[in-house]
């Protein structure tokens, strides 16, 4: 088989752990498999390249910034390329321009455009195990280009699917994909297998296992995925198509972002094209908007409220302050103490009223929803940065999903 073994940052994170994973390697390779190794940096090195990027200037340049984040995972494929040719493995180590992985411009969210097979199938060949860096690419114009922050499992994938590899296996420091976050919640339950599409939007909704593109490519090109430990054996989880999901559970995981901010602006003049007149500066200036309320008042002006992600929240008051001021509304205030939760599950689909015992377990618990939304197999709420960790056990309890209910 040709499997993509991908190890993220606390896997890689010292000396002793390059050897584990250079262990593992060997075995799969001793095994008689071909093994294609995707690395992440070493936990916390990524942060520490970015605070001395925002320590020189505090409007970093983009293109600079990413020739320096990404020497992170430069380093582990040069360790781990130490280790087993030391061990008499024969192996070779690519950084994104070597392989090459092709990327657009935007450096920082770039995303790949394409791989080219050619000299990796040449190294596996001849019999080497092929070490490649995650979260990086080249673009057109030969420059350095990195994925977004967990980007090292969106590589891997692209990278299974360009090699028509028969497995990407994502060695993390859980077992798995759990029903919540082990970090917040604890006795999650472990699941064994889960839908492309529910995984997606945990992920989306902050369940940072698995980086939210990466599920989308995997589900695209139906590359096989599963989420293991580094630290043991574990067979861990399976990413698979709907229809090969173990039952249809109504909810599949609960998720917490504490990543996001709320806007508000106050008594908007009656008028037509609001939300256009908002949202078009802010789209234009990249930043997404992710849940949004509007409420009509009886005098005809409209409370407007949305979020953006929290590194988003400068840029986006000063474009809200500069429309609101143009339209004649009220105050424009920020809020970074909020949380979304979101509830996951395809048997939303066919069951009514999972929003209504969420509202009356928040309600029984004195929480406050300040915002919803719901799409066909999601629900998310925003709630007071203080009530959110309370709220997700809770519900977590609620909905069944703990190890031992
Ligand atoms: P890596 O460095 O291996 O890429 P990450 O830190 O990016 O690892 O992702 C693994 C972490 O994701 C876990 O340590 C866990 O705290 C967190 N996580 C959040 N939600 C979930 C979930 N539903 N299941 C498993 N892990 C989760
Ligand atoms: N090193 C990068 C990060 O910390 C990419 C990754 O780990 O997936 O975001
Ligand atoms: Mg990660």
């Amino acid at each position: 088989m040709l499997i993509v073994q991908k190890f993220g940052g606390t896997s890689v994170a010292n000396l002793e752990r390059v050897r584990a994973v250079g262990e593992r390697v060997r075995k799969t390779a001793g095994d008689g498999h071909k093994v294609v190794v995707v690395l992440s940096a070493p936990a916390g090195e990524t942060d520490q390249l970015l605070k001395l990027a925002s320590e020189i200037t505090n409007q970093p340049d983009p293109r600079e910034c990413d020739s320096l984040v990404a020497l992170g995972e430069q380093k582990s494929v040069a360790l781990l390329g130490l280790y087993l040719k030391a061990q008499n493995v024969p192996c070779v180590s690519l950084s994104g321009w070597q392989v090459p992985v092709w990327t657009d411009s935007e450096h920082g969210k770039a995303r790949i455009r394409h791989i080219e097979p050619e000299r990796i199938f040449k190294e596996l060949g001849s019999g080497k195990v092929v070490i490649v860096t995650g979260f990086q690419g080249i673009t057109e114009e030969g420059d350095v280009a990195t994925l977004g922050r967990g980007g090292s499992d969106t590589s891997a994938v692209a990278l299974a699917a360009a090699l028509k590899a028969d497995l990407c296996e994502i060695y993390t420091d859980v077992d798995g994909v759990y029903t919540a976050d082990p970090k917040v919640v604890s006795g999650p339950k472990l699941l064994q297998k889960i839908s492309y599409e529910e995984m997606m939007e945990l992920a989306d909704a902050g369940a940072k296992v698995l980086q939210t593109r990466s599920v989308e490519v995997a589900a695209k090109h139906r590359v096989p995925l599963k989420v293991r430990s580094s630290f043991n054996d574990h067979p861990g989880t399976e990413v698979v198509s709907e229809n090969e999901s173990l039952e249809k559970i109504l909810v599949a995981g609960v998720t917490l972002n504490k990543n996001e901010a709320r806007i508000s602006i106050r008594r908007i003049p009656e008028g037509q094209g609001v939300l256009a007149k908002f949202f078009g500066p802010l789209a234009e200036a990249g930043i997404n908007v992710d849940m949004i309320v509007e409420n009509l008042a009886a005098d005809g002006t409209a409370d407007l409220g949305f979020t953006v992600s929290k590194g988003d929240l400068r840029t986006a008051m000063k474009y809200a302050e500069m429309v609101a001021k143009k339209m004649g509304a009220g105050r424009v205030e920020a809020a970074g103490d909020i949380a979304k939760i979101s509830i996951v599950g395809l048997g939303m689909r066919t069951h009514a009223g999972v929003a209504y015992r969420i509202f009356q377990i928040l309600a029984d618990l004195g929480v406050a929803v300040q915002m919803v939304t719901t799409s066909e197999i999601k629900v998310s709420l925003v709630v007071a940065m203080d009530d959110a960790e309370k709220a997700v056990r809770e519900l977590h309890k609620a909905f069944g999903l703990e190890k031992n209910a």
